[in-house]
C-alpha cells in the first residue's frame, strides 16, 4: 500500500525542520562567537609571551615576569604597551621583535615604538611587515603621554589576522547555512508542490462526483422510459422526465461553472462596464437561487441601507460574486440564517452577506479563495462544489479593484464582505 503523507502532515514535518534549523543556526554562530574570543585570547597570550621574551633578548623587564599580565597596558584592542628601561633598548630590537613575532606566529602587521618620557615622544619606532599583509608601510601608531618608558606594539590588523585564523571554521559555518537555506528552500517547495497535487486531486474527485451523478441518474431515468409499461402510467412517465429535466439542467449549471472558470484562466477577464443597481442585482441573485432557497429552507433578511446602490461595472460578474457569496451560505449552513447587507463606503458601495453556518477556521480563510481549495470536514464533503467559486469572485473583484475579506468563527458562522469600487 503506498504510503502518503497529507499536506498537514508536511506542514508540522517543516515546522520541526525549520526549528531544527533554526536552533543548529543559533548553536552555530554562538559557536562561531566563542572561538574568536577564544583567538583573540590567544593572540594576547602571544604578544603577553613575545613582550616577555624581548625583555629576555634586551634584558630591558626590570620587572618580575610573574607580574607581566598586569604590566601590560591595552589602551585600545590592537594597542600594547609595556614598560621597558631605556638604556638598554637598542636598534637590534627589529630583529629579536622579527623572530618573537615568526616564533609565536603572529604574521602581521607590527608597528613599534620606544617611548621616552624625557622627550614625551617615541625616540625610535620601526614596522615589521606580516607575512600575509600588504607589504606596505603602516603609520598610525598612537602616542600615550606616560610617565615611564615603554614599548608601544601596535597590530593595525589584528581582528583581521584574528578573522583569517578562523577561515575553516568560517566557510565550514557558510556552507553549512547555505547547506541548510537550500534545504529549507526545497522544503518549502516541496510543500508548495503538495499543496497543489492534493487540491487539484480533490477537485478530480469533485469533478468526477458533480458531473458522472447526474449522467448515472439520467441513464436509470432513461432505462424507466424505455420501459413498455411506462406508457400506461402518465404519472409515473412525467415524474421519470422531470428527473432528466432536473439533471440535466444541474449538469448544465455545473459545466457552465466549469467553463466560466477555464474562461478566467485562458487570461484577464474582459469587463463590458455599464451603470448597474446592486440592490437589483442582490434580489435578481435571489430569485436565481429560489429553488436552493427553499430547498435549504433558507431564512433570507435584507438590510439595504446605502442610498446610492448606482455604481459602474459588468453587471453579469457582479451577479455572479453574489449569486455565489449567497450559494455558499446557504450551502454551508444546516438551517441557513442569512442577513445581506448594504451601505454606502466612501468610494465605494459595500455589501456583506452574513450566515450561521459551519465556519471557517483561521488558517483556512484566505486559502478558500485558492483554485480547487475546499475546507475538508466532514460537512463539506456533503456539500458539492468544485473550490472554485470564491477563486472567480476574488478573480472578478481584482478586476473590478475591489475587494473582498472573511470573518469567520468555527461554528458560529461567516461574514463575507465586499467593497465595490464605484467606478
Ligand atoms: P465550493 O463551494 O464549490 O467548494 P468555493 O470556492 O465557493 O467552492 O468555496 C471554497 C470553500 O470555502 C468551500 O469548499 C467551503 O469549504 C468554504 N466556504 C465558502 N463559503 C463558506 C461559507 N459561507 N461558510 C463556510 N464555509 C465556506
Amino acid at each position: 500500500m503506498a504510503f502518503q503523507l497529507r499536506s498537514s502532515t508536511i506542514r508540522l514535518g517543516i515546522f520541526i525542520s525549520a526549528l531544527v534549523i533554526c536552533l543548529i543556526l543559533v548553536f552555530q554562530l554562538t559557536w562561531l562567537r566563542k572561538t574568536y574570543r577564544l583567538e583573540q585570547k590567544e593572540f594576547d597570550i602571544s604578544i603577553t609571551k613575545i613582550i616577555h621574551g624581548l625583555y629576555e633578548d634586551l634584558n630591558a623587564g626590570p620587572y618580575n615576569a610573574e607580574r607581566l599580565n598586569e604590566l601590560i597596558e591595552r589602551p585600545e584592542p590592537q594597542l600594547y604597551i609595556a614598560k621597558v628601561s631605556l638604556s638598554v633598548i637598542s636598534d637590534s630590537i627589529s630583529g629579536y621583535l622579527k623572530d618573537e613575532l615568526a616564533d609565536f606566529e603572529v604574521f602581521t602587521n607590527c608597528i613599534y615604538g620606544i617611548y621616552d618620557t624625557s622627550l614625551k615622544k617615541f625616540s625610535l619606532t620601526g614596522f615589521i611587515p606580516g607575512a600575509s599583509d600588504k607589504q606596505k608601510k603602516e603609520t598610525g601608531l598612537p602616542v600615550l603621554a606616560r610617565d615611564f618608558n615603554y614599548i608601544a606594539l601596535y597590530f593595525p590588523n589584528r581582528r583581521q589576522f584574528i578573522l583569517s585564523q578562523m577561515n575553516f571554521w568560517i566557510i565550514s559555518c557558510a556552507i553549512l547555512v547555505v547547506v541548510l537555506l537550500l534545504f529549507s528552500i526545497s522544503l518549502y517547495f516541496f510543500y508548495r508542490q503538495k499543496f497543489v497535487n492534493e487540491t487539484q486531486k480533490d477537485f478530480l474527485h469533485s469533478v468526477t462526483h458533480e458531473l458522472k451523478t447526474p449522467v448515472s441518474v439520467i441513464s436509470l431515468a432513461a432505462d424507466v422510459l424505455k420501459e413498455d409499461e411506462i406508457r400506461n402510467d402518465p404519472g409515473r412517465l412525467s415524474t421519470y422526465a422531470g428527473i432528466v429535466e432536473y439533471q440535466a439542467k444541474y449538469l448544465d449549471k455545473q459545466i457552465s461553472r466549469l467553463l466560466a472558470y477555464a474562461q478566467t484562466e485562458s487570461g484577464p477577464i474582459k469587463l463590458s462596464m455599464e451603470k448597474v443597481n446592486v440592490h437589483e442585482l442582490i434580489f435578481e441573485a435571489v430569485n436565481n437561487l429560489a429553488p436552493l432557497v427553499a430547498e435549504r429552507k433558507a431564512n433570507l433578511s435584507f438590510e439595504m441601507n446605502a442610498m446610492d446602490p448606482i455604481i459602474v461595472a459588468d453587471r453579469n460578474y457582479i451577479l455572479v460574486v453574489i449569486t455565489n457569496l449567497i450559494d455558499n451560505a446557504v450551502k454551508y449552513a444546516r438551517e441557513p440564517v442569512i442577513v445581506i447587507t448594504t451601505k454606502d463606503g466612501e468610494l465605494t458601495f459595500d455589501f456583506s452577506v452574513q450566515d450561521n453556518g459551519i465556519g471557517i477556521e483561521k488558517s483556512q480563510q484566505q486559502k478558500i479563495f485558492k483554485k480547487f481549495y475546499r475546507v475538508r470536514t466532514g460537512d463539506t464533503y456533503i456539500t458539492k462544489g468544485f473550490g472554485l467559486g470564491l477563486t472567480f469572485v476574488k478573480t472578478i473583484l481584482d478586476a473590478h479593484m475591489s475587494k473582498i475579506n472573511v470573518q469567520s468563527e468555527l461554528g458560529q458562522g461567516s461574514l463575507f464582505k465586499v467593497e465595490l469600487a464605484r467606478s
